[in-house]
């Protein structure tokens, strides 16, 4: 669904919003969907009226989907339920408005279990198998405006995440990097989120396999480094591929808890930080 007048290739970051009501209804039927989710590169005088037929039946598919798998308590509209969480967000003193806007666009509750999705825009981590948890918002939001600095509405240009889990937080970083580079050790999970952010045809974000302790070399340099999974250190692989001018957040243990720690690199060297105290999954070596 790309905006006419965009070459489609270099257009998703914006597929995200413009996909949000269609969601997971493309899930069922991807082969079907795609064309309308990806129309051809049309010239310019065939672009204004006939890309809004599809999309328009596309929307409709996303009300019958958001309709079948709306969990009780959700309410009509799962936007207004997840505006409440932004404000809330706010109240709570989160102040980056591309952040906000980036969780106000993703459905959290496609994320977790049905059986969960009346919880998921209350402020808790959730279970998403295998012992790991997806990160509650507040922390979500807390380390990408933390990583994001003062860059008002600018894009980040390479994004990597250690820890995908079930790629809710990916899916967000999408709306705030060119290219996200998600690694996730256990295998089950990775191939979870692969599934879950299909339909999206997030074609901005990289699913790896591997030790995320190692980051991922074939993509670095990165601007924003983020890990969903707390360690005993900052990873020097992490370090040695943070760009100058780039920033890393991730969770450190610090006796029997773990603080969030930020490493600003600059020309000069790294410049640390340390920030409020959080509760994430171990970061582990290896992989499942
Ligand atoms: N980003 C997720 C949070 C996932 S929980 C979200 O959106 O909510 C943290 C994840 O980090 C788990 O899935 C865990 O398996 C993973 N993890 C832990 N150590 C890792 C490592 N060394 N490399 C990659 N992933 C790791």
């Amino acid at each position: 669904m790309s905006e006419p007048g965009k070459p489609r290739g270099r257009s998703f970051p914006l597929s995200l919003d413009k996909l949000t009501p269609v969601a997971r209804s493309v899930a069922t039927r991807p082969s079907a969907a795609a064309p309308a989710l990806t129309p051809a590169r049309p010239t310019a005088p065939e672009r204004k009226p006939n890309l809004l037929r599809p999309q328009r039946l596309l929307q409709q598919a996303a009300l019958d989907r958001e309709r079948q798998v709306r969990p009780a308590g959700l309410g009509l509209d799962s936007e207004l339920v997840r505006a409440r969480m932004v404000e809330r967000l706010r109240a709570q003193g989160i102040r980056d408005e591309k952040v906000l806007a980036a969780m106000l666009a993703v459905p959290r509750h496609l994320f977790v279990d049905t059986a969960l999705a009346n919880q998921a825009y209350e402020d808790t981590a959730l279970p998403i198998g295998l012992q790991q948890t997806i990160s509650k918002p507040s922390v979500v939001a807390r380390m990408l405006e933390l990583m994001r600095g003062n860059r008002g509405d600018a894009m980040l240009q390479r994004v990597l995440e250690i820890g995908t889990g079930c790629g809710y937080q990916a899916a967000v970083l999408a709306h705030l990097a060119r290219l996200v580079v998600s690694v996730e050790r256990l295998k089950a999970l990775h191939d979870k989120a692969r599934e879950l952010l299909a339909p999206w045809r997030a074609d901005n974000v990289r699913l790896v396999y591997g030790d995320g302790m190692l980051g991922h070399p074939p993509n670095a340099p990165y601007d924003g480094i983020v890990a969903a999974a707390g360690g005993e250190a900052i990873q020097q692989a992490w370090l040695d591929q943070l760009a100058v001018g780039g920033r890393l957040v991730a969770p450190v243990v610090r006796g029997s808890t773990q603080v969030l720690v930020l490493v600003e690199r600059n020309d000069r060297g790294f410049v640390r930080s340390e920030h409020e105290a959080v509760h994430f999954v171990p970061l582990k070596s290896g992989t499942t």
